[in-house]
């Protein structure tokens, strides 16, 4: 070996050894004092964006594609590519990264395994569902562009990052939709040509042919449902400030008094609402029995299920069966902490009263509590009960316990 082949293999070897021991900092300044083109691999055939995938470090992650290391590079020896390594590591933002620098979702390992299903044979729930819900951004930019006689596009172009990541969105739970629907900036205030743009992809989706996503296509038709019908709010809420507009001109009054309701909450405020004791919240699931009812592929394999398992005795919670039909079924449930307003994973801020709820954040308790309320003050005169018998016994141990418990409890912001 020359003096310089080997000083470049030295050089490799300790960019290997920086990313294994996630040492941010000292691979930067290696990178940056030396030349060196990044897409090199081990003796196993590992790339060092391979490694970096595998530790599940995006930052690393971020300093190599800067690098201009290439995303689908594959000579690893069982033919995984940095995408099989990112969902092994249960990153689901890194995920998205890789794919926003056009990871290939298809590519295929020695034993036939897409990186979202050995995601899935791991237990990365997060990881199979940001792969399965990923368009590429072209998707979108197609309606920004006139096409054939239009004389301007569907999407004005300025909605198209807010759009892309409304439909990227993962969890499906109609409240959190409406709320991502609320946050993605300009969507609210073009509604009509959002919901044209989605029936449209709703079609295109269908008529790829062998490339056809039934997922995606039902995802489309799902969220134009949403779109329509806070748009239905949105209308309604506009005749009614005109309609008072008018009175107050009739009696002469000019007072500027906006409706203090948004449409988003309205809707949100229906869909929680359950009026009987049963717990089911009567609106939602019957509006989206019919979401599920209208989606127009009827031939479709996700239709014929979806309706099989709400026509069965005794089936789930509509907002279950769309979520399971869009991201699969959960293995594990039981450890999983779920808001209670709008269904996100890992909500761990509980009601400070009763703590027999959780939430993501004070939106999620805001908006149930007017729900939450009654039930809340029922439970928390149940605890304050059952804590009284407690002091009773003065069993010490017990004592200790529940001020741990109430600790652990508390709604820290
Ligand atoms: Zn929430
Ligand atoms: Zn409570």
């Amino acid at each position: 070996m020359t003096p310089a082949t080997e000083s470049v293999k030295q050089l490799e070897k300790e960019i290997f050894t920086r990313i294994t021991k996630n040492e941010v900092a000292e691979l930067k300044s290696l990178l940056a004092a030396n030349k060196i083109k990044i897409d090199f691999v081990d003796e196993n055939g590992m790339s060092p964006l391979q490694h970096a995938c595998y530790k599940g470090n995006k930052e690393i992650v971020q300093m190599l594609l800067d690098q201009g290391a290439d995303v689908n590079l594959c000579q690893h020896e069982h033919a995984y590519t940095a995408l099989h390594f990112a969902a092994l590591s249960g990153n689901a933002e890194l995920c998205h990264l890789l794919m926003s620098y056009g990871a290939k979702l298809t590519a295929t390992n020695s034993v036939g395994r897409t990186p979202a299903q050995m995601a899935a044979f791991v237990g990365n729930h997060n990881c199979v569902a940001t792969i399965n819900n990923y368009i590429p951004k072209a998707d979108i930019d197609y309606y920004i562009k006139p096409q054939g006689l239009q004389t301007e596009p569907l999407l004005p172009p300025h909605l198209a990052d807010s759009l892309h990541k409304f439909i990227m969105q993962v969890n499906v739970h109609p409240v959190r939709v409406a709320m991502t629907l609320q946050r993605c900036t300009g969507l609210l205030d073009n509604l009509p040509k959002i919901q044209k743009v989605l029936e449209l992809m709703r079609q295109r989706e269908m008529t790829r042919g062998a490339d056809t996503n039934e997922i995606m296509a039902f995802k489309y038709h799902y969220l134009s449902c949403i779109v329509s019908e806070v748009l239905k709010c949105q209308k309604r809420q506009e005749a009614r400030r005109a309609e008072k507009i008018e009175i107050e001109k009739q009696v002469n009054i000019n007072k500027e008094e906006k409706s203090k309701t948004d449409p988003v909450e309205l809707f949100i405020r229906a869909l929680l609402k359950c009026s009987k004791s049963d717990g089911i919240p009567e609106y939602q699931e019957a509006y989206l029995r019919e979401v599920v009812r209208e989606f127009p592929f009827r031939e479709s394999t996700i239709f014929r299920q979806m309706v099989a398992t709400l026509a069965g005795t005794d089936p789930p919670l509509a907002v279950s069966v769309v979520a399971a039909a869009i991201n699969g079924q959960r293995g594990f449930s039981d450890n999983l902490q779920i808001c209670v307003t709008c269904g996100e994973d890992k909500a761990t801020k509980k009601c400070s009263k009763c703590k027999a709820v959780q939430y993501c954040d004070r939106e999620c308790q805001r908006l149930h509590w007017s729900l939450h309320k009654k039930e809340c003050a029922r439970v928390n005169a149940a605890n304050v009960i059952g804590s009284n018998s407690k002091v009773a016994d003065n069993d010490k141990a017990d004592i200790a316990d529940a001020v741990r418990n109430e600790i652990g409890n508390l709604f820290i912001k």
